[in-house]
């Protein structure tokens, strides 16, 4: 698939604490707090915005936003970041109602994966890929590059275990139980397969990536997703491709994980081992030969990221990469404080990396430094937090949405249809993920122009 459709699901820690530190509510009623607004004005807490992306709160209490749909993936790091923007003002609406209640209770978000008491939670990659043919050879030939993808785009953190602290590229890692698998929280499979497409299933799947970690850095995010779909499109291309089946994917990607060089060898399943950075280059490599021109900035990031893991010199990396500029700080910590890495110190160092309020994140401190990476203008974040991308049919969505939110018209809508919520209203269903005009949706609009004329507009989100 030349031009593909692809979705970030971002789920959110959540804590609400005292001024001294202590919980002051458990998540469920901060969760309830924050969405409060949300309710007010959708009546629901599973809501499309007008960016044609959906906030919701699922069981768990971990607020969640799923980008619109994208065709382009620095377009989707804007998505993804407006998303943020959106739930740090919830948290600082929600933060400044408790206050003004009178309450010693602070909500923060976090936009991370392991919660104190151990609790993972997801940060979900959706890419659309055809139902026929290569789907059933999708899984064999992706799991060594998705096991071994960390490397590059992992987060960063320390994981204590029998042999002491240590720093590892990510702890989602330990918390991934099966490589194949429809189920999606009992078993935290790689590659879920549930079969939802969103979109004409004669045609299409939905692949579901549900190994990543939430990334801070937009440069890491950005290559989550180029870099897979590169990888797909080799894949899809049917051509013969260099056998690199893993013997045990799940210990492979917690042994991977621990390994900062990189070269540790890795067990493959028809004998002989190969090492993390080999398989990130050669899929490189094969990737370079499908590469549009305007995709070679892509490689050459790709290329720098795996050369900081190959070489050691993280000059590069350091302010750039998630993992590697966690990786600096805390060093830098370990050695002012005289601290081990298990300090509780450098914890909530890590938990204040991935807190989204621009207040407190340690991630933004460092992106005004110039030490993090900073691609996105704040015109482009703020455009992406009112528009949805005008390429796929997010672009129809947002018009529906904006048009009801504006008319004060009730609504329903989803992935792949529109309604209205008024008796004997049909809905209007969008089965093509890269529709962006539709006689349909058109009439739809008109109809909501007409019956909003009498009604009082809604306040804006
Ligand atoms: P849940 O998370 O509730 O289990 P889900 O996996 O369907 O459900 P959503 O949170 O609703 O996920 O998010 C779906 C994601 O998939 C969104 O980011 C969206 O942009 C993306 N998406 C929608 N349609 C397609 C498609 N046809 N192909 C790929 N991605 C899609
Ligand atoms: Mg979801
Ligand atoms: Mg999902």
């Amino acid at each position: 698939m030349k031009r593909r459709v692809g979705g970030l699901e971002t789920e959110f820690g959540l804590v609400c604490v005292r001024a001294d530190g202590s919980r002051a509510m458990e998540p469920e009623a901060a969760a309830r707090e924050l969405f409060r607004p949300v309710v007010a004005m959708g009546r629901s807490s599973n809501v499309f915005l007008r960016n044609a992306a959906r906030l919701y709160l699922d069981v768990g209490s971990h607020p969640e936003y799923a980008t619109a749909e994208c065709d382009d993936w620095w377009e989707l790091v804007a998505q993804d970041r407006a998303g943020e923007r959106i739930f740090a003002d919830l948290a600082h609406q929600a933060n400044e109602r408790l206050a003004a209640d009178g309450q010693d209770a602070q909500i923060h978000l976090l936009k991370n994966n392991v919660d104190s008491a151990g609790n993972a939670f997801g940060s979900h990659e959706n890419y659309l890929v055809d139902r026929r043919g290569e789907f059933t050879r999708l899984p064999k030939y992706l799991l060594p590059f998705l096991v071994t993808r960390q490397i590059v785009t992992g987060a960063g953190g320390v994981v204590a275990d029998e042999d002491g602290p240590r720093f590892v590229f990510s702890r989602r890692s330990d918390h991934m139980w099966e490589a194949v698998s429809s189920a999606t929280t009992r078993t935290r499979p790689i590659i879920n397969t549930r079969d939802e497409p969103h979109g004409d299933p004669t045609l299409y799947r939905r692949l579901h990536v549900i190994v990543g970690d939430s990334t801070m850095s937009e440069v890491s995010t950005h290559l989550r997703f180029a870099t897979t779909d590169l990888v797909l499109r080799v894949i899809e291309s049917g051509r013969a491709l260099p056998e690199l089946a893993l013997r045990d994917d799940i210990a492979t990607i917690r042994a991977v994980s621990r390994d900062s060089s990189g070269r540790q060898p890795i067990p493959l399943a028809d004998g002989g081992t190969t090492n993390a950075v080999d398989v990130q280059q050669r899929w490189l490599d094969l990737a370079a030969r499908f590469a549009e021109d305007e995709e070679h900035e892509v490689l050459e990031t790709w290329q720098k990221a795996i050369d900081a893991v190959a070489t050691g010199d993280r000059s590069w990396a350091a302010s750039h990469l998630d993992w590697a500029i966690k990786e600096r700080l805390f060093e830098q910590v370990r050695e002012r404080r005289a601290v081990a890495l298990d300090d509780p110190s450098i914890e909530r160092l890590d938990l204040a990396y991935h807190d989204i309020d621009p207040g407190q994140s340690v991630f933004q401190t460092l992106q005004r430094r110039g030490l993090a990476p900073a691609e996105l203008s704040e015109e482009h974040i703020a455009s992406a937090r009112e528009a949805a991308p005008r390429t796929t049919r997010a672009h129809l969505r947002g018009q529906v949405v904006a048009a009801a939110q504006e008319h004060g018209v009730d609504h329903v809508v989803d992935w792949t249809s529109f309604r209205l919520t008024r008796p004997g209203a049909m809905p209007v269903q969008v089965l093509d993920p890269f529709a962006t005009s539709m006689p349909e949706v058109d009439a739809l609009l008109e109809e909501i122009r007409s019956r909003g004329e009498d009604a009082t507009p809604a306040p804006p989100a």
